[in-house]
């Protein structure tokens, strides 16, 4: 896994390096244990990128340095390159799952979703949803979904529809983007609704693997978004776990799923955001995986100062 150090990264941003920082986390707690890490993937080439993108933005980058101001993040080498990785991250342990739905996926990697076709924005340099759909579609012909439980609307995948050609047949037109943008109890709600439309959709074969993304940053005491309590943060893991679950107890056969990080901004307490994403995966991990971990989640309030 290629990270980002955390020494050229200010303000909200620790995002480039979060996959390193959550990987260190997760030894700390004893968790990682429960993982086997293959780290042995190349990163994705140019073309890849044009997948989902203007030639002209793709070469930008990468030749110029040159980004969108919205991107927020300062362009390095290492940053470029870091990216390369990120986004094959996500497409590897897509194209791993679907060869292999007894084991659950998971890609540290996070910054995917609010990048369109000709520009980078908000922490995310590319559409890393659109280019791993797009690839495990041309190479297997399957059709995915994405759970996108970030704080904020992942844009990435609806405003690629008009620029990627047989997109529809890679990321669902029915399903294939939930997000939800209510708050406590409505987005529950809201969710399970959403989660029913899904498992019809898998149960009818026009869906074929799930990607969940549950950002962090729908917390109520995230900076930069806040939804949820820990507790209903929790049951949203919950509730997407067992939805697998039900769905193998019904069709008699596991549908890849695959996890990653997404979003989560804590100036005061970093520690909150790993935390969160730690409770998701032992959530996974004993749902899913048939494990007892106890793990109690460190999400601190927040402390309100210089905002
Ligand atoms: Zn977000």
């Amino acid at each position: 896994m290629m990270s980002v150090s955390t020494d050229n990264l200010t303000g909200y941003s620790l995002t480039p390096a979060k996959p390193r920082l959550l990987m260190e986390y997760l030894e700390k707690n004893g968790l990682l244990e429960f993982f086997f890490l293959d780290d042995n993937f190349s990163p994705l080439s140019r073309e890849d990128f044009y997948i989902a993108h203007t030639k002209e933005m793709v070469d930008n980058f990468f030749d110029r340095g040159k980004t969108s101001k919205i991107l927020h993040i300062n362009w390095t080498p290492e940053y470029a390159e870091s990216v390369k990785y990120e986004c094959a991250s996500l497409y590897y342990a897509i194209r791993y799952a679907v060869q292999k739905p007894e084991e659950v996926c998971f890609s540290p990697s996070s910054a995917f979703h609010h990048a369109n076709p000709t520009r980078s924005a908000l922490f995310c340099a590319f559409s890393g949803q659109v280019i791993a759909s797009m690839k495990v579609y041309y190479e297997f012909g399957l059709c995915g979904a994405y759970i996108d439980l970030d704080g904020h609307y992942g844009n990435s995948i609806d405003n690629s529809r008009d620029f990627v050609p047989d997109i529809d047949k890679a990321i669902s037109p029915v399903c294939g983007n939930i997000n939800i943008m209510a708050r406590h109890k409505a987005y529950i709600e809201e969710l399970k609704a959403n989660l029913k439309i899904l498992r019809t959709e898998v149960l009818e074969n026009r869906i074929h693997y799930i990607v969940f993304c549950h950002g962090a940053d729908s917390h109520e005491w995230d900076e930069l978004a806040s939804q949820l309590s820990t507790e209903e943060w929790v049951e949203c893991s919950r509730l997407v776990y067992m939805l697998m679950q039900d769905i193998e107890n019904e069709t008699g056969k596991q549908i890849p799923l695959i996890l990653t990080l997404f979003g989560g901004y804590r100036r005061d307490d970093y520690n909150s955001v790993l935390s969160l994403h730690s409770t998701d995966l032992v959530a996974c991990l004993n749902i899913l995986c048939g494990r007892t971990i106890y793990y109690k989640p460190e999400v601190k309030p927040r402390i309100l100062k210089n905002e």
